[in-house]
């Protein structure tokens, strides 16, 4: 019950030393002391902290994604899906 929690975390001083060179990938802001943050797959390389809700958490592979980059990718999905009905729909 308690495990989603435990992915969020407090923004401290050497967090913030460390993130606000680059500051949110998300929104672009720089973070403040505490602040909850997430680590988050998005449009960089592997995972990155950004706001805690600027990320939407997917049960399915239990990691957090940037809400923009998860919609884009729920479409393809989406999208895919479609394409595979389809096929299935002709059989002879
Ligand atoms: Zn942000």
């Amino acid at each position: 019950m308690e495990s989603k929690r435990k992915l969020k975390i407090l923004v401290d001083l050497e967090k913030l030393n460390t993130l606000n060179p680059e500051g949110c990938l998300a929104c672009g802001h720089k973070f403040t002391l505490g602040e909850e943050v997430v680590l988050a797959r998005g449009k960089w390389q592997g995972f990155r902290y950004i706001h805690e809700n600027e990320a939407v958490f997917d049960k399915k592979t239990n990691e957090h994604y940037e809400q923009g980059y998860y919609a884009a990718m729920k479409e393809t999905l989406r999208t895919m899906g479609h394409r595979e009905q389809g096929r299935q729909g002709g059989r002879p």
